[in-house]
C-alpha cells in the first residue's frame, strides 16, 4: 500500500474520504468544484510568486511517478544542492507500506547524514494565514519520511504562511501525534469496509464525494443530517442504540443529558429537533412538549401562555431593509452590499446593489451603502448571521466613519438567524439561509449559487471582464436578501399564530 501526504491530509479531515480516494469508484466522484479549482490555482500562484525570488533545483519526473521523482530527488540530495523544489521522498517500511512525501522545499543545512556533512529540512508553502494542525501534522510526516531517506532527524520543519511568513512546527509535539494518525490511517485503509458516512457540512461541502455520500445518508435517514448531531454525540447515541430519528424523538432528554458532549440544553434541543423532523413541522422552542416516552405519558403542568413581542424580537415597520454582503476573505475585501428595501405601505420591493467592480472601489461602495441605509433612518435592517454586523463595524473602523453614523445604525440590525434558532425548531438539515428558505418554498434563480461560487465569479470577472459574472453575483445576492425577507415574514406569522391560539 502507498500512502502519500495528500491522502494523510484528507484522512485527518475525514477517514471515509481517504478510504474512498484509495478504494472508491472514481465514477461516483463529483466533477471539480469551481471554488476548489480557484483555491488550487491561488495556491499554485502563491508558490510561483514565492519561488520566483529563489534559486532552486527541481527534479524532473512525470506526475505521480513517485519512483522516478524519488530517484531524481535523491540524486540532487546526494549532490548537495542548496534547495530542492517539489522533490519526492519514498520510504518502504517493514510492514510493506510505502510512504511518499513531497514537501514544497528541501533546504540544505549543516549536519551529518547519509550524504555527508549536510542534511535537509522540509518546508511547505501554504496559502493560508494560520498554521492549521493538519498542516503541522503533514510537516511532521515530511520530517519522518525525510529522516528515513537521509538517515538523520532534523529539529525543525517549516510552514511558509501567507502574510505571517515562516512558522516553525514543534516536532516534539507533532511527531507522536502524526505517528498515531498515520497508524490509524493505515489500519482504516486496510479494512475491507469503508467508514460509515457522516455528513458534516463544513468538511463535506467541498468534498468530491459529497453527492455520493449525501445520497447514501438521505436513503438511510442518517442521523448526521439532523442539526446538532456531531460525530462525538453520534458515538454516544450509537452506544444507546439511538440511531434513527424516530428513536431519538421518543427518548426522554434526561437520558441524554449526562452523556459526554451533551448537557441539558443540547439534550432537549436534540430531541426537539428529532420530533420536528419526524413530524415535519415547526416547533416553538418553549412549546409545552410531553417529554415522557409514549409508553409512560402523563400530563405535565401547563405552561403559562407567553405574549410574543414582535416589536422587540422582529420589528415590522413601514419600511424594512434586508441586507446581505458578498466578500472575499482571502483579499479582506467586501465587493458587494445588497439591500432589498421593502416598503409595506407603498407595497414595493426595490433591490439596491453597491458593487466594487475593482477592489479599489471598496470605500466608494461602503459610502453608497451608508447613504442608502441613512435615507431610511428608522428602518430595521434584517440580515442572516452575525457577519454583516461584524463587517459593518470593521469597515467603519477601516474608513474612519464617525461613530454618530455607525452606532445608531448598529442598533437597527436584527440577526434573523439568531431569532430563528432561539425561537423555533424546524425540520431542516441545517439552520443556514438556504435550507430554511427552501423549506418555506423559496427557490434561488440559480440553484447552484452559493457564497463560494460568488467568490469564484468575482475572480472570473476580474480575470475576464465578462459582466455575466457580475450579473450572476447580483442575482444570487438579491435572492439571498429576498430569502431573508421570506423567512422573517414567515417567522412573525408563525409566532403570532401560535401565541394567539394559546391566548384564545
Ligand atoms: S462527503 Fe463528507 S463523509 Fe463523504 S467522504 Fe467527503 S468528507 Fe467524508
Amino acid at each position: 500500500m502507498l500512502i502519500d501526504a495528500e491522502l494523510l491530509l484528507n484522512y485527518q479531515r475525514c477517514s471515509r474520504r481517504a478510504f474512498l480516494d484509495k478504494h472508491g469508484d472514481l465514477a461516483q466522484r463529483d466533477p471539480p468544484n469551481d471554488y476548489l479549482l480557484k483555491i488550487l490555482q491561488d495556491s499554485h500562484t502563491n508558490r510561483q510568486t514565492i519561488m520566483a525570488n529563489q534559486v532552486f533545483c527541481q527534479p524532473t519526473y512525470s506526475h505521480r511517478d513517485w519512483q522516478a521523482g524519488a530517484s531524481a530527488t535523491l540524486e540532487l540530495m546526494q549532490r548537495g544542492v542548496e534547495r530542492i523544489y517539489q522533490g519526492v521522498l519514498l520510504f518502504k517500511g517493514e510492514d510493506g507500506v510505502t510512504l511518499a512525501s513531497n514537501p514544497d522545499l528541501l533546504i540544505k543545512q549543516p549536519g551529518q547524514s547519509f550524504f555527508g556533512d549536510w542534511l535537509y529540512l522540509p518546508m511547505d508553502i501554504k496559502l493560508g494565514k494560520r498554521p492549521k494542525l493538519e498542516y503541522q501534522i503533514i510537516a511532521a510526516y515530511h520530517t519522518y519520511v525525510l529522516a528515513q531517506v537521509q538517515g538523520a532527524w532534523v529539529e525543525t520543519a517549516w510552514l511558509l504562511l501567507r502574510e505571517r511568513g515562516r512558522y516553525a512546527v514543534d516536532l516534539w509535539e507533532m511527531l507522536p501525534k502524526m505517528q498515531e494518525i498515520l497508524d490509524e490511517c493505515i489500519l482504516t485503509l486496510s479494512q475491507p469496509q469503508e467508514p460509515e458516512v457522516f455528513i458534516a457540512r463544513n468538511r463535506c461541502s467541498l468534498c468530491h464525494w459529497f453527492s455520493h455520500c449525501y445520497s447514501l445518508a438521505k436513503t438511510d435517514h442518517h442521523l448526521s443530517l439532523l442539526p446538532g448531531v456531531t460525530p462525538a454525540r453520534y458515538t454516544q447515541l450509537q452506544v444507546l442504540n439511538l440511531t434513527t430519528v424516530r428513536a431519538l424523538a421518543e427518548v426522554h432528554p434526561a437520558q441524554l443529558e449526562p452523556l459526554p458532549g451533551f448537557g441539558r440544553e443540547a439534550a432537549y434541543r436534540l430531541v426537539r429537533q428529532a420530533r420536528s423532523t419526524l413530524q415535519n413541522r415547526a416547533l416553538l422552542i418553549e412549546e409545552n412538549i410531553d417529554w415522557t416516552p409514549p409508553t409512560a405519558r402523563s400530563a405535565l403542568p401547563a405552561r403559562q401562555p407567553q405574549v410574543f413581542s414582535a416589536e422587540t424580537e422582529l420589528p415590522t415597520a413601514p419600511v424594512e431593509l434586508y441586507f446581505d454582503i458578498e466578500a472575499e476573505p482571502a483579499l479582506n475585501l467586501v465587493y458587494l452590499h445588497g439591500v432589498l428595501v421593502v416598503d409595506r405601505q407603498a407595497k414595493t420591493e426595490t433591490f439596491h446593489s453597491f458593487i466594487a467592480e475593482f477592489p479599489e472601489e471598496e470605500a466608494t461602495v461602503w459610502q453608497q451603502f451608508l447613504d442608502l441605509v441613512w435615507s431610511y433612518p428608522t428602518a430595521p435592517i434584517y440580515h442572516f448571521c452575525p457577519f454583516e454586523l461584524q463587517t459593518v463595524e470593521r469597515l467603519a473602523k477601516l474608513y474612519g466613519t464617525p461613530s454618530h453614523q455607525i452606532q445608531p445604525l448598529l442598533t437597527r440590525f436584527v440577526d434573523l438567524h439568531e431569532r430563528v434558532t432561539r425561537l423555533v425548531t424546524l425540520p431542516v438539515e441545517s439552520y443556514a439561509l438556504k435550507p430554511i428558505a427552501r423549506w418555506l418554498g423559496f427557490e434561488w434563480r440559480d440553484p447552484t449559487a452559493n457564497g463560494a461560487q460568488s467568490i469564484y465569479w468575482y475572480s472570473q470577472w476580474q480575470l475576464t471582464g465578462d459582466r455575466t459574472y457580475l450579473d450572476a453575483i447580483l442575482a444570487y445576492n438579491e435572492d439571498d436578501c429576498r430569502a431573508t425577507y421570506r423567512i422573517k415574514d414567515w417567522l412573525v406569522n408563525f409566532l403570532q399564530s401560535v401565541y394567539q391560539a394559546e391566548l384564545a
